[in-house]
């Protein structure tokens, strides 16, 4: 917007190495300050960051409609209101996270005192992909900070208006010395990743997540993996309105380009056919007749991934949907059938507003086939049979469990966000992100005024076991 462009020059970099290493020795340098430590401190960055939300609102919902066409409501709930939620969660429990909790000794060990005390890891470096590129840099934000770490942000250069605005905005409210926007792609990472971090947060695709692993383990950086996968979706029942609407929801919010959206049905017995109608429906209610059309459908994000998308159009048959537009980059909100489960189609994550639905026999059948593939983000299952949802999370290895209800578990605080297996490694978001970005330090605390230990000194006995 022009209220952006007339903003100054913010601490933006380029691929110039020798930039990136100065911010980065520079941040090290402020993490030997403690700036970031004292609790007044992290709540004050939190406000600022819920100023700059709220201050900007307009310029990242703008940004975020040049990046992927998304709807200004979508942008608020799935993006702006996400990172306020965790900063309001953050803002409420700060204090009770930071607070050191005392643990019983065993008795030999007495007289002392242990406890737990959270200590800030450092400096974080968070690198983030572009599907929801304003929540995704800024929800890991809020957890460096909360935990009183420094942090460098590397947003993704495929939605590029959001991460200019981020470079821009977040230094002119934020304290430059503890926070930085490094700008750039592949090559910016690369030099990023040869630097020494405290710990690294990604967010991305598989292939990036081993890269990132592997830089990692050069200078035994802790990382967290915030990767993607195919989350299934098993449908016991397709007669119910509300579970196409539910599954519409979740796959065709910002194009189907959301990690936990479900990314493929498993029907089961004869769900299919009415499932397939009850789509129809909901696509038409929400989108209307002609939805890339829609101003509440967003588009994909580059010809890369639309020519990828359109590719799959190959692999089945297209019962809703299945038009596109090179032109506007959109793809229309397409259900496919009798699709090979070899082909791309079912073997890379789709990450785009295709679903396919394919038929399974029982509901043992369902968990075979997700137990088959590598662990997903999310498994979705759409029954309310109490013994049914039981038994598949007893069965299914996912980052998340959710029944009847796709991609909300990611907007509760309290719940751990991450993968398991082939989705990623560690988690976060609320207390569960401090705590990532914690090292939660044991403290014990002994008085050597009376020796309270001779009974376990050499020379040993056999008594002396005993104790
Ligand atoms: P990506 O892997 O292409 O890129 C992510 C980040 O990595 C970007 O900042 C990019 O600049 C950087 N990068 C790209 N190439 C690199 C290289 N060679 N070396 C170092 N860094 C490099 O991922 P994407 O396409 O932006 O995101 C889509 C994927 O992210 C999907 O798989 C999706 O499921 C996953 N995702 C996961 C979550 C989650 O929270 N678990 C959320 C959103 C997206």
């Amino acid at each position: 917007s022009a209220a952006l462009n007339e903003l100054e020059l913010p601490r933006v970099v380029a691929e110039d190495p020798a930039k990136i290493i100065e911010i980065v020795d520079a941040m090290h340098d402020v993490v030997a300050t403690r700036l970031a430590h004292p609790r007044r401190f992290r709540a004050s960055q939190l406000k600022a960051l819920e100023r700059m939300l709220d201050a900007h609102q307009q310029d990242f919902i703008d940004a975020l409609a040049d990046d992927l066409g998304k709807s200004a409501v979508e942008a608020k709930l799935t993006e702006i209101d996400m990172v306020r939620a965790e900063i309001d969660h953050a803002q409420l429990h700060l204090s009770e996270w930071m607070e050191s909790k005392a643990v019983k000794i065993p008795l030999a060990l007495h007289p002392a005192a242990a406890k737990i005390e959270p200590q800030p890891l450092g400096v974080v470096l968070v690198i983030g992909p572009w599907n929801y590129p304003l929540q995704l840099m800024l929800a890991p934000l809020v957890a460096a900070i909360a935990a009183g770490n420094v942090a460098v942000l590397k947003p993704s250069e495929l939605a590029p208006a959001t991460s200019i605005a981020l470079g821009k905005l977040l230094p002119q409210f934020l304290d430059q010395r503890a926070y930085a926007v490094i700008q750039g792609g592949a090559g910016t990472s690369k030099v990023l990743l040869e630097q020494h971090f405290d710990h690294i947060f990604y967010t991305g695709g598989e292939k990036v997540g081993r890269i990132v692993a592997r830089a990692a383990a050069e200078h035994l950086t802790p990382v967290t993996l915030e990767l993607g996968g195919k989350s299934p979706a098993v449908v016991m029942d397709g007669s119910h309105a509300a579970v196409a609407r539910r599954l519409a929801y979740g796959k065709f919010m910002n194009a189907g380009q959301t990690c936990v959206a479900p990314d493929y049905v498993l029907a089961v017995g004869n769900a299919a056919e009415p499932l397939e109608k009850q789509l129809a429906k909901a696509i038409t209610g929400f989108y209307g007749k002609s939805p890339m059309h829609s101003r509440d459908y967003g588009r994909i994000v580059n010809r890369a991934h639309f020519n990828r998308l359109v590719s799959y159009l190959e692999h089945g048959e297209v019962v809703i949907g299945g038009g596109y537009d090179e032109a506007t980059l959109k793809i229309e909100p397409t259900v496919m059938i009798n699709v090979d489960p070899d082909s791309p189609l079912m073997q890379e994550e789709i990450f785009g507003p295709i679903l396919p639905i394919l038929k399974v026999d029982s509901f043992d059948a369902a968990v075979r086939f997700i137990n088959s593939r590598p662990n997903p983000l999310a498994a979705y299952l759409f029954s309310e049979n109490p013994r049914l949802q039981s038994s598949f999370g007893d069965q299914v290895r996912a980052g998340a469990i959710v029944h009847n209800a796709p991609n909300l578990h990611v907007a509760v605080p309290g719940l751990p966000f991450g993968g398991v297996g082939a989705s990623g490694m560690g988690s976060y978001h609320g207390r569960h992100g401090f705590e990532r970005l914690s090292q939660m330090r044991p403290v014990m605390a002994k008085t050597a005024v009376v020796d309270t230990l001779k009974a376990i000194y050499p020379p040993y006995t056999w008594a002396k076991s005993k104790i």
